[in-house]
């Protein structure tokens, strides 16, 4: 990551390495997970409560990757509403994955009552805003299946909308109160802490480099030279996914998002900015999404180019989408920016694979993955715990590099301009 523009820490400084678990080459693990992100530690989490010996490895530094670098918005469901996930997957699947979608933020809210995490959050709901009336059908579709389904949840009128979140150009909206905020780098930070608390082992800048099926176990190699072995591996890599299982990395389309955060706000203009505390995503092509943070900073995100940033003009469209939106804070200074990656799949569902026996991997989060892949991680170890496949809400799918990879990347660049034309348009 470009120096001087990776870093969202603007309270709490990173100890160079705050996870140093000796790498022991003596008996084998039950598990080694790779990535140490909410998806790795989530999983650590559960399986060493469940019994299991645990070694979480990454290649940099907790919550150096997208977990602690995100926009904090706790937003249960998948892109797709129920109906269609029924349609899809069939009735007991695809009951099972709605029932599986509406508990997602539930995991985050739990594991934070549950296990006493220090994490500032507040949970009263995410806005999903709607700038065209097309944007309002499908909120009002979103609406009632949910609802039908017993969710708390709500459409928004004009004029709520604006009550709501203080902002400009909204027609309406949809309010769902299972949602809520958090701070993603206390989180991913807490959730390492009482992961090793529960007995698994985390070690920070330990790439993995290697790995080999020998007599049923994985020999799991790093970069630095320490050899491990393990029943399972499961690789938690997501947008980050390297070369290290073949193909995997070609499955997905990474992109950046790209995000900033205003000096603390006046106390005149926050009164009426978000005043609920609710996160928003809006409805456009390219969307932007924004919440208010602990220390009453404005923080919005949106996509960015692909290529690293150079200069804090990389930034320009995050700051003309936060003064379209409240042309007050015109004069506020952004004192943050920073960016990270999410991955994107073609079906735009998460994959789970199992390429070869205790060989695991789960990538494509969506740019929605906090509560996706806490909830995913717990799944992840009850079936690391059992053998028991029906823990996993999604198939084992086999590993399908997308066609002409390199090409799709260059293309999904050029839909962004497009969209973002097109979404000028529709202002
Ligand atoms: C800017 C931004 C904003 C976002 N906003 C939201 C939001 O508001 N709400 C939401 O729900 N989601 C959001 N997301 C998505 C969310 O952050 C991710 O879905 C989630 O954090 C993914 O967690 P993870 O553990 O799967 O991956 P990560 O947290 O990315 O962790 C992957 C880890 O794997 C490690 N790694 C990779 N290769 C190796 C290797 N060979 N050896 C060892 N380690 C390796 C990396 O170092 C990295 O730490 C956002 C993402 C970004 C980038």
């Amino acid at each position: 990551m470009a120096a001087g523009f990776s870093d969202p820490i603007w309270r709490k400084p990173q100890a160079a390495t705050a996870f140093q678990s000796e790498l022991s080459a003596g008996a084998t693990l039950d598990v080694v997970i790779v990535g140490g992100g909410i998806m790795g530690l989530s999983t650590a989490l559960h399986a060493a409560r469940a019994g299991l010996s645990i070694q979480v490895l990454d290649a940099g530094l907790i919550g150096q990757g997208a977990s602690g670098l995100n926009g904090g918005q706790v937003i249960p469901g998948l892109k797709y509403d129920p109906e269609w996930l029924i349609e899809h997957f069939g009735k007991e699947r695809g009951e099972a994955l709605v029932a599986f979608a509406a508990a997602t933020a539930d995991a985050v809210f739990d594991v934070i009552r549950d296990e006493k995490l220090a994490v500032p959050f507040t949970r009263n709901g995410w806005i999903q805003a709607a700038h065209t009336e097309t944007a309002l059908i499908a909120a009002a579709n979103r609406d009632r299946q949910w609802r039908s389904r017993g969710a708390d949840v709500k459409l928004l009128d004009r004029a709520e909308i604006a009550a709501m979140t203080g902002a400009k150009g909204y027609l309406g909206g949809w309010l769902d109160s299972r949602a809520g905020v958090i701070d993603p780098l206390s989180y991913t930070l807490e959730l390492a802490r009482v992961a090793l608390a529960a007995g698994a082992r985390i070690a920070e800048q330990q790439r993995v480099v290697k790995l080999r099926n020998e007599a049923g176990a994985w020999r799991v190699s790093t970069q630095g030279g320490a050899e491990l072995r393990a029943r399972s591996v499961v690789l938690a890599t997501n947008a980050y996914t390297d070369g290290l299982l073949p193909g995997l990395a070609q499955t997905i389309v990474p992109l950046h998002s790209f995000q900033i955060a205003t000096a603390p706000l006046p106390a005149e203009l926050a009164a009426s900015i978000l005043p609920g505390g609710q996160a928003v995503s809006d409805s456009r092509r390219i969307l932007v999404y924004y919440r208010r943070s602990p220390d009453g900073r404005m923080v919005l995100g949106g996509r960015g180019r692909m290529a690293l940033p150079s200069s804090a003009a990389d930034w320009a469209h995050c700051e003309r989408a936060l003064t379209r939106l409240y042309p007050a804070l015109a004069g506020i200074a952004i004192e943050k920016r920073w960016f990270g990656r999410v991955a994107l799949t073609p079906d735009h569902l998460p994959h789970l694979h199992e390429p070869e026996k205790g060989l695991l991997a789960v990538v494509g989060c969506q740019g929605r993955g906090v509560g996706l892949m806490s909830a995913l991680g717990k799944r992840m170890a009850g079936y690391l715990a059992t053998g028991d496949v029906s823990q996993l809400p999604f198939p084992l799918s086999p590993i399908r590099p997308i066609p002409f990879h390199a090409f799709r990347q260059v293309g999904v660049a050029a839909a962004i301009t497009w969209y973002r034309m097109l979404d000028a348009f529709e202002r």
